[in-house]
């Protein structure tokens, strides 16, 4: 008896249960932006298939027709994950195969593709993958910053506090850190790297493979000040440069570590007597960042959840 789990993806495959052959869960890549990113054997695969799950149907339909292909869809979202799922799981175990999308590149990456693919593998369907575009190898590889190791967080929580717990586990953590955030979010999130990891190398790569793509490299600090000028819109990938060694292992905290701009400009005006714009040029200066930075963070009226471009640049 072993409990090791063998799938050949190419040999016939049973189910297990009923003997019949089960049908094949392709997951297959899309373009991020870019068309003619479309591989020979996705679109092989989703012409052949029984049916094509898709995050949103209409926006795959758009795909489909472009590369004259007439699947039948199947919806299949967040919303609709277990119902549908457990659709999809039947059809498979019928034999039909289904080839599963997202709106746009790897399906199962930051998408709810994963709960499918969880319980495909626990039925003992075949999962079969359909490599193709993917917005975080694809900044990482044209970040200019180390890709021996990485590490892919995806989104952060909506939640500032949470989201500062995530950045405070990974904080020491040496690999390049690979991040996805929607526009309206780029400048509270950015905000909070600096607050959470400091100034460190950062790259915002925007739209990639469309026709405003634009790789933004700098510090954090850099970048925010970029963005002043520059209203985030688009779809963007945060490349972040991991801890130093030297940063992690052996240098001491400094004693406003942990504290936000405000709270360390704060400390200078109580405990120090400091003006304000001392202050503000002291806990620059002890961050090693531009003034400008800590004075819109100390004079910022916006909460991290402000679900606006506009609410966030106010
Ligand atoms: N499954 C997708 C993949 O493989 O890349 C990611 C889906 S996730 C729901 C969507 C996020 O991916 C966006 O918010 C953005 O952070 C990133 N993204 C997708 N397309 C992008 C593009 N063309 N340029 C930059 N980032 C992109």
């Amino acid at each position: 008896m072993t409990d090791v789990q063998v799938q050949k993806s190419f040999a016939s495959q049973d189910n297990g249960s009923s003997g019949r052959k089960a049908g094949i869960l392709y997951l297959v890549g899309t373009p991020i932006g870019n068309l003619d990113d479309m591989t020979y054997r996705a679109v092989a695969v989703l012409k052949e298939v029984s049916w094509v799950a898709a995050e949103d149907t209409r926006q795959t339909r758009k795909l489909l027709n472009r590369f004259e292909i007439s699947a039948r869809l199947l919806s299949y979202h967040e919303h609709n994950k277990e119902k549908s799922g457990s659709s999809i799981i039947s059809k498979l175990q019928d034999g039909e195969s289904v080839a599963l999308v997202s709106d746009a590149g790897l399906p199962a990456i930051s998408d709810p593709g994963v709960d499918l693919v969880e319980e495909a593998v626990r039925m003992n369907i075949p999962v079969v993958p359909i490599p193709g575009p993917n917005a975080a190898l694809s900044a990482l590889i044209a970040s200019g910053l180390p890709t021996e190791r990485f590490t892919f967080l995806g989104f952060l929580p909506r939640e500032k506090k949470k989201a500062s717990a995530v950045l405070e586990e990974w904080k020491t953590h040496q690999a390049t850190i690979v991040l996805y955030e929607a526009p309206h979010r780029l400048l509270p999130t950015m905000r909070l790297l600096l607050d959470s990891w400091g100034d460190r190398r950062v790259v915002m790569a925007r739209e990639l493979t469309k026709r405003f793509e634009e790789f933004t490299r700098g510090t954090v600090a850099s970048c925010l000040l970029h963005l002043e000028g520059t209203p985030p819109i688009g779809e963007y990938c945060l490349i972040v440069e991991g801890a130093q060694a030297s940063a992690s292992d052996e240098a001491a905290p400094e004693w406003w570590t942990g504290l936000t701009p405000e709270q360390h400009v704060a400390r200078y005006e109580k405990e120090h007597g400091l003006s304000r714009k001392d202050a503000i040029k002291q806990a620059a200066s002890d961050r090693n960042v531009p003034k400008r930075i800590i004075y819109n963070e100390v004079n910022k009226k916006t909460s991290f959840e402000a679900n606006s471009t506009k609410q966030d640049r106010d």
